[in-house]
């Protein structure tokens, strides 16, 4: 599909220095010509030609005077909101969360969430295809001037293919291209643990950190890797996959086929299968109604235990915070990160988990490497992969990643 956007490909010299000034724009706010060109280290007419360009495009916007005392005050330039929009969809395994930001990067639509079963059938995808088609129907913006949906999923993902390796890999084509000729509009796809992280990364609790290692401890267990800034995707896209780690021997047989991952001991797989062995076994837990009644576990269910000090539930978060801690202190020995963000719907049990990851920390790592990491919990919690598959598909758009 062609894409919406003029700047993207071979669009040349003159399209780059676009590019560059809006990723400027992007990156730090709104700005005067003579900082653009300062911080771009190009010269004053050369800006004043682009940002002019830029503007008769729609692009860009004078925003006036800046509103400072003394001086000459500048004309000051800024993103123009309304040049374009971006879809995110963050496929979860029981719903599917969507919202949509306009080319400031602000969310113009409330998020929205559809009951959803994701299963790797064709029947899931039509459903997926589906939820898209209505969520973008519905929406008070020209859909011509979506500019790209973002979309996060589980498992290994190639996000320059456009490949989804663990669901709905049925054509000979990559996802994306099955889901641009259905809905007529740009996709690009992300892995969840990776859009988590960059959600956390523009719009969360990171601020000027720039080595970050985000954990997603979710039904299943993975990272998202940001090294100088960026996000580390790896030679496919399959970095991070740190829930199968062969960590213990154990016999437990993982999703992945395997046996002794990380994720049998440490992912909400492994806190169904423990609450359901320690209540055969005759423990007491107030979980115990539940599985009993829906028969279905649910990690909400698992947080609000925890919250309301369910011994054998705290017990279970504590186990699993020091499984996976020791794992989090090998990897602060090698890749020294500034920040270590819990994050997933396990890491609304706050202190719970985050204190047994840190004594770990403390016990496995190297002493010197772990007092340059500061261990904290996500700020955007469950809007974190739909904040992320926003952002990132701007920034995949404008060559920021
Ligand atoms: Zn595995």
């Amino acid at each position: 599909m062609a894409t919406r956007f003029p700047f993207q490909d071979g669009g040349g010299k003159n399209a780059t220095f676009k590019k560059h000034l809006m990723q400027r724009l992007i990156k730090s706010g709104s700005a005067s010509i003579a900082d653009i060109a300062k911080e771009l280290e190009l010269s004053i007419p050369t800006v004043t030609k682009f940002v002019g360009e830029l503007i008769r495009e729609g692009y860009v916007k004078d925003l006036g005077k800046q509103n400072t005392s003394g001086g000459r005050r500048p004309n000051v330039y800024g993103l123009n909101p309304k040049s374009g929009y971006f879809v995110g969809m963050d496929v979860q395994r029981k719903k599917i969360l969507l919202a949509t930001i306009d080319f400031n990067g602000n969310i113009v639509s409330n998020d929205e969430s559809y009951p959803y079963e994701l299963a790797n059938t064709p029947e899931a995808l039509e459903q997926l295809i589906h939820i898209l088609t209505d969520y973008i129907s519905h929406l008070e913006i020209d859909s011509r001037k979506i500019l790209q949906v973002g979309m996060n999923i589980g498992g290994r993902v190639n996000p320059n293919t456009g490949f989804s390796y663990s669901y709905f890999n049925f054509s000979e084509k990559p996802l994306t291209k099955v889901l641009e000729g259905r809905i007529g509009i740009p996709v690009s796809l992300e892995n969840d643990s990776r859009a988590m992280m960059y959600g956390e990364f523009m719009a969360g609790c990171v601020k000027k950190e720039k080595d970050v290692l985000f954990i997603n401890l979710n039904w299943g267990l993975g990272a998202g890797i940001l090294i100088d800034g960026k996000p580390y995707y790896g030679k496919s896209g399959f970095s991070g996959q740190i829930g199968h780690i062969c960590a213990l021997d154990n016999e437990i047989i993982c999703n992945c086929g395997k046996k002794g991952c990380l994720e049998t001991e440490a992912s909400g797989y492994a806190i169904e299968r423990m609450l359901r062995e320690r209540i055969a076994q005759g423990c007491t837990t107030i979980m115990s109604e539940k599985l009993e009644a829906h028969g279905e576990f649910l990690l909400s269910d698992f947080v609000d235990a925890v919250r309301k000090e369910d011994m054998l539930s705290i017990e279970i978060v504590e186990h699993i915070g020091f499984v996976l801690g020791r794992w989090i202190a090998g990897f602060i020995n090698i890749l020294n990160p500034e920040m270590v963000i819990i994050g997933g719907p396990l890491s609304e049990t706050h202190e719970y988990l985050r204190l047994p990851i840190q004594s770990a920390i403390r016990k496995y790592s190297l002493n010197l490497v772990n007092h340059d990491t500061r261990l904290v919990v996500s700020q955007l919690g469950e809007r974190g992969g739909l904040i992320g598959a926003c952002l990132l598909s701007r920034s995949r758009l404008l060559d920021m990643i």
